[in-house]
């Protein structure tokens, strides 16, 4: 999808004048796009009609700068069609908080049980109870309570051999005893929506009353999650979706389209198997990824995760003004290694993906201890200001670091080209800020 959409967004941009005819070529292009993406024909149709208008509207004619103004006004359109402002989840006025989990069977509704109990307890300071309520497949319990034991939390099950409506209601009971403030209940899936499978769900739902039936659906099933999701909602009623392996080669179709065709706004996003790779989902933060602006928030709040939060706004800061120097860099190469996969957090970067200098920039992690050797040779004058780097410091640099005068040279060029992306990143957070856009 990005792809298309850039090449599009890329013509556009620059443009002193925008006429009606690019627009058309633009919607067109967004059109085709959108439906290679694998978005419900529906969702497109309605969609390119609102860009449409708007974008031949005075809002954008009128602007000086419209190339700008038609691609803020698609970013806004595909915001609002995934949901526009993100949404929390339910509290109970009574605990505990009841949160049912539905779907196809390996669509993550087990490892986001896990992910969203630990989410509960990392960001809300909550302690959920979860229920191994699928009896069906053998390994389901088993899979649940490995989940429980990594993260230390009390798993509810009554074997294989319990009514799953059983299961739910004493699981209640257990809870309020326990004062878990969270109840997750882990329910069965099938291939294929069937009767037996929504019948089951129907009596677990009057029996809990859940405040929250979240609908997990896996994003790589693309036009069939969307089905799913439709189908579920029908019979369920659900509140909210989780939408799972968008880490992987998905085309993005299905956020696009589920908000859309089932009103039922996506609440988290998985990105990965691990426990901590559940994201609540942004519509805006996905509507800029998706046009290839890069996720500069998300960069920035998993950054603070990890770094102190003092030091990644001091760090905010510095890229900003542009006065990010060689001892930052060091730091900054120290809290990389906390920080996980450097490809993950590039791959977030505004641009990264066409950007040549990147592949200079995919720091090895084996040479980054040779990176450390080479900036702690410098004098501190020099790690300030490199600009003062002639041919004698580099050699007394190589010397002292035990390297090379080229391995000197090509950190150097990498720290000015890192510069220069910071220096894209802050002026798209920029523009972002100022029609207040992210939050
Ligand atoms: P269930 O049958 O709905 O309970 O599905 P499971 O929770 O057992 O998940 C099925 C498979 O999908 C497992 O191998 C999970 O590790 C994997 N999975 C779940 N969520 C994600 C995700 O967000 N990203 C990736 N890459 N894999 C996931
Ligand atoms: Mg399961």
């Amino acid at each position: 999808l990005a792809d298309r959409l850039q090449k599009t967004i890329q013509k556009i941009k620059g443009k002193g004048k925008v006429s009606e005819a690019d627009v058309k070529e633009m919607t067109r292009e967004v059109r085709l796009a959108l439906l290679e993406a694998d978005v419900n024909f529906k969702v497109v149709k309605d969609f390119v009609k609102r860009v449409k208008e708007r974008a031949v509207g005075q809002e954008v004619m009128q602007s000086l700068t419209p190339g700008q103004q038609v691609i803020k006004v698609v970013k806004e359109e595909l915001s609002d069609l995934m949901g526009g402002e993100q949404s929390k989840i339910a509290v109970a006025n009574k605990p505990p908080t009841v949160i049912m989990m539905v779907g196809l069977q390996g669509a993550g509704k087990t490892t986001t049980t896990g992910k969203l109990a630990n989410h509960l307890r990392k960001k809300h300071n909550r302690n959920p109870l979860l229920v191994a309520a699928d009896v069906y497949r053998p390994a389901a319990i088993n899979q649940l309570q490995t989940l429980g034991k990594q993260l230390g939390m009390s798993v509810f099950s009554l074997g294989t051999e319990a009514n799953p409506v059983d299961i739910a209601k004493q699981a209640m009971e257990y809870a309020k005893a326990e004062h878990h403030d969270y109840v997750i209940i882990d329910t069965a899936g099938r291939l294929h929506v069937d009767e037996k499978l929504m019948g089951e769900l129907h009596e677990i739902k009057s029996e809990v009353s859940p405040n929250e039936i979240f609908l997990v659906v896996d994003a790589m099933t693309g036009q069939d999650a969307v089905n799913v999701a439709e189908s579920f909602n029908e019979q369920l009623d659900v509140t909210g979706v989780v939408l799972t392996k968008l880490d992987g080669d998905t085309r993005g179709g299905a956020a696009l389209s589920i908000k859309a065709v089932t009103g039922k706004p996506i609440k988290f996003a998985g990105m990965g198997e691990k426990l901590d790779q559940l994201e609540p989902f942004h519509p805006e933060r996905m509507a800029s990824r998706i046009l290839g602006m890069g996720d500069v928030l998300t960069l920035i709040e998993k950054a603070q995760e990890n770094v102190d939060e003092q030091k990644a706004k001091d760090l905010e800061q510095k890229m900003r003004s542009m006065s990010f120097t060689f001892e930052d860099f060091l730091e900054q190469m120290q809290q990389v290694k906390n920080m996980g996969p450097l490809d993950d957090l590039l791959s977030m970067m505004p641009g990264a993906s066409k950007m040549k200098g990147m592949k200079n920039l995919q720091v090895d992690e084996k040479q980054i201890s040779h990176v450390e050797a080479i900036i702690q040779s410098m004098t501190k004058a020099e790690r300030i200001n490199p600009e003062v780097m002639n041919a004698s410091r580099k050699k007394r640099i190589a010397k002292g670091s035990g390297t090379s005068v080229a391995e000197v040279n090509r950190l150097l060029k990498q720290f000015e080209e890192m510069k220069k992306m910071m220096k894209q990143m802050t002026n798209m957070g920029k523009k972002g800020k100022k029609k207040g856009g992210f939050k």
